[in-house]
């Protein structure tokens, strides 16, 4: 990208930045720089003016801003659903605002996992998120099926990345569905969703991907690529705060199919106030919401999907891209000789929006870094994941984090803590 690693280059970087207007949108403590957006995402003003929206609705119109509400509840998170579904490549009715993820893995393999005389298995990955995994595994103990030998794990040549050529042999006549990430929670490496869906079709298998670290971060094309199912979180890329409900998708061929896990809000619209005693599905991705959303940690996604809908998510990921770009041409420079090494595929359309940097030291260098007015993220045993963000991270914040992490390492700052992580990491 650039030769010039000067703090000047990063400043005239800023200022050609169309979307260097957005950090002032964020709440930002002063003299800190947050990269750490890949697990909590910051509150905007307009996240934050959302929220309030609904609580004055509760505030004036209790019970009625069910209806008529500035925000009418009743309908939020089909309304949020279809703001989301340009992120996604997805048809408006394909996507609905609800449920964390876990929980959204539970409900989406007890729809679709269907296991047959042949077909019994599930495949996944070795280096995943554990949650995935628990989930998956408690899924086939329920259909009464040893995880050990029902559940499939591709393992990573060289514990970082996953090959996709190993994914896709894997896919074998036994495998019934597939749950993979978009990109790896550790080394941010984006997957080939459209060839390992085109691959997973061709055999007859159902598959689906955890956008947690994606969404927000970068473009998909589920519909068209034929994807079957998708979830996410909204509290990291989406900023839609501290446990912020989260979302899912469902390719419309499979409207109709009945939920694993039925609840009243999934009903059709028109029918959940019938108070039958037999479920009448919506006839959309809405069909999978289980009970009341949980409006105040809805709210804040209709103020920050509007900054996405406003900039479009290829603008979000040229600037993403360009900033991760940045960070690695800085940090091959400033940073050699020092103990880092990178983790992250290298290649932009491998690269997801975090950068993952290895140190025999990490934990202590993460401590270092948050003394010094930088959030990291440190995850076992000696990963720095930093995640520049598109919509409030400069050049300048990029530049400052490099020139830091060069000079804790020559001052060995880091030596006064230690080498071990705190309970939340
Ligand atoms: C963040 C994250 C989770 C967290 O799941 P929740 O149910 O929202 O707590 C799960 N899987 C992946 C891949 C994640 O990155």
């Amino acid at each position: 990208m650039t030769t010039d690693f000067s703090e000047k280059k990063a400043v005239e970087l800023d200022r050609q930045d169309p979307l260097s207007k957005y950090k002032s949108e964020f709440y930002i403590n002063e003299d800190t720089i947050y990269m750490n957006g890949n697990s909590l995402g910051l509150l905007s003003k307009r996240a934050e003016q959302a929220l309030y929206t609904s609580l004055e609705d509760w505030k004036n119109q209790g019970i009625d801003g069910w209806m008529n509400g500035e925000e009418p509840w009743f309908y939020f998170s089909e309304k949020l659903g279809r703001k989301t579904a340009p992120l996604i490549g997805a048809k408006p009715e394909e996507v609905i605002v609800t449920g964390s993820i876990t929980v959204n893995i539970h409900q989406l393999v007890s729809t679709f996992y269907k296991p047959t005389n042949k077909k019994t298995k599930i495949l996944a990955d070795a280096i995943t998120f554990p949650s995935d995994i628990y989930a998956l595994k408690s899924q086939l103990k329920r259909n009464g099926f040893e995880p050990a030998e029902h559940l499939i794990q591709v393992e990573s040549e060289d514990g970082q990345t996953l090959n996709e050529d190993s994914i896709i042999e894997a896919m074998t006549d036994d495998v019934a569905l597939i749950l993979l990430p978009s990109v790896l929670y550790r080394s941010g490496q984006v997957l080939d969703m459209k060839r390992l869906t085109e691959e997973a079709r061709k055999r007859g298998i159902i598959i689906g991907f955890d956008l947690a670290h994606s969404i927000g971060a970068l473009p998909h094309d589920l519909h068209a690529w034929g994807v079957d199912f998708a979830m996410w979180c909204n509290y990291k890329y989406m900023n839609n705060g501290p446990g912020g409900v989260g979302g899912l998708y469902v390719h419309e061929r499979h409207f109709g199919t009945e939920p694993g896990l039925a609840g009243w809000f999934g009903s059709d619209k028109d029918k959940q106030f019938d108070m039958a005693h037999t479920f009448t599905p919506a006839p959309d991705a809405g069909a999978y919401q289980i009970g009341t959303p949980h409006v105040l940690s809805t709210a804040p996604l209709l103020g920050s999907l509007e900054m996405f809908l406003e900039v479009g998510i290829d603008l979000v990921r040229e600037k993403s891209l360009s900033l991760t770009d940045y960070f690695i041409t800085l940090a091959d420079q400033k940073l050699e000789g020092l103990g880092f090494t990178l983790e992250n595929p290298r290649e932009p359309h491998r690269r997801g929006g975090h950068i993952c940097l290895r140190h025999e030291e990490a934990a202590s260098i993460c401590k270092a870094l948050k003394a010094k007015g930088i959030v990291p993220d440190f995850r076992s045993p000696d990963a720095i994941r930093l995640a520049p963000v598109a919509f409030y991270t400069s050049y300048h914040d990029v530049w400052q984090t490099v020139e830091t992490l060069a000079s804790i390492i020559k001052n060995k700052d880091h030596k006064t803590y230690s080498n071990k992580r705190n309970v939340i990491a």
